[in-house]
């Protein structure tokens, strides 16, 4: 059949990416359909210390050198917004806002969207204080005392970023205990300028034309206290991007693709690689892995 890709990934972060070189590499007419820049979010992360053969590595480096492989074998990039994928048996339709494309088989790769406070202020003082993008919007504050909600790893990530730019950088955690691994917990504890707020949750970002300050709620007493910051960094975690899937009768587990080991889906040709499928540990390295897999397995069933 005339313009129709044996393989249309969607998204290109790591796991997208490492799919195109596969796939391309063997010769599948591919092409990664993108609705943002690529990278995914290694863009937004500034040092990356656990990708093999890079001790260190600034993320958006990363990603530039990734997106220079991924297109080198012939893979095309495409920016759309995928609204809804269709399976008809012989090819499948992936619909963006603008035109509908046919491939034979799918990988779906778009990892996770950052889940929001939900508080009073939020949405008001968006880019003007509140940013989901420490690595982003930084140096906007420097000198300024900034505030970075939750304690994973893209917390305390977008903490010690932020002590090259602000003079104080609270840490907001609603147990006692940070998720994040523990190197990261030791760099926190071990610079001065991050100040932890432990038992906590958010209640309100107040401001004028700016986030001037931040309501938290004491969660064993119910105490609010309002504390001055001149910025708000939520880092509460992530929820997969598959609201495009709808159409596909695919298994998922609160939200994410479910896939076996060889990134299948329950549907012939249509498989899930990255921080978007039911995983265990979402890294850079687990999601080039899991690209590599599933372009190996649409070769196989395009065969
Ligand atoms: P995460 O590990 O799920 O951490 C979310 C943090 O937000 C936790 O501290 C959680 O508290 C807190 N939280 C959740 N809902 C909240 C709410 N409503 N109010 C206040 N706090 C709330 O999320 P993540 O940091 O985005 O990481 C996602 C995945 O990517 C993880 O698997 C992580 O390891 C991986 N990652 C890895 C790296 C790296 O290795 N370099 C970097 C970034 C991300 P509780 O702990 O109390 O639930």
């Amino acid at each position: 059949m005339e313009n129709v890709y044996d393989v249309i990934i969607i998204g290109a972060g790591p796991a997208g990416m490492t799919a195109a070189v596969y796939a391309s590499r063997a010769g599948l007419k591919t092409a990664i359909l993108e609705k943002a820049a690529p990278g995914g979010k290694m863009v937004e992360t500034f040092e990356i210390e656990n990708y093999p053969g890079f001790s260190s590595v600034n993320g958006a480096d990363l990603a530039g050198m990734m997106f220079e492989h991924a297109t080198r074998f012939g893979a095309e990039y495409l920016y759309g917004d995928v609204k809804t994928i269709r399976d008809l048996g012989a090819y499948k339709e992936v619909v963006t806002g603008e035109e509908t494309f046919k491939t034979r088989a799918v990988i779906i790769a778009t990892g996770t969207v950052e889940r929001k406070l939900s508080i009073p202020g939020e949405s008001e003082f968006a880019g003007r204080g509140v940013s989901y993008c420490a690595v982003c919007d930084g140096a906007f504050f420097r000198d300024k005392t900034v505030t970075v909600i939750g304690g994973g790893n893209s917390a305390l990530g977008g903490a010690l970023y932020l002590t090259k730019f602000a003079s104080k950088v609270n840490v907001v955690i609603r147990r006692d205990v940070f998720r994040a691994t523990k190197t990261v917990q030791d760099d926190v504890y071990a610079n001065p300028k991050i100040h932890v707020i432990v038992h906590a949750v958010p209640a309100e970002i107040r401001g004028t034309d700016a986030v001037k300050s931040i309501v938290l709620k004491n969660v064993e007493t119910g105490e609010l206290t309002e504390v001055e910051t001149d910025a708000v960094f939520p880092y509460i975690g992530a929820d997969p991007m598959t609201s495009f899937t709808d159409e596909l009768p695919l298994e998922k587990d609160h939200g994410y693709i479910v896939t076996n080991d060889r990134m299948e889906t329950g549907v012939p040709g249509v498989y899930a690689a990255g921080d978007v499928r039911k995983k265990d540990l979402r890294q850079v390295v687990t999601a080039t892995n899991d690209g590599a897999i599933a372009a190996e397995e649409a070769g196989k069933y395009l065969a």
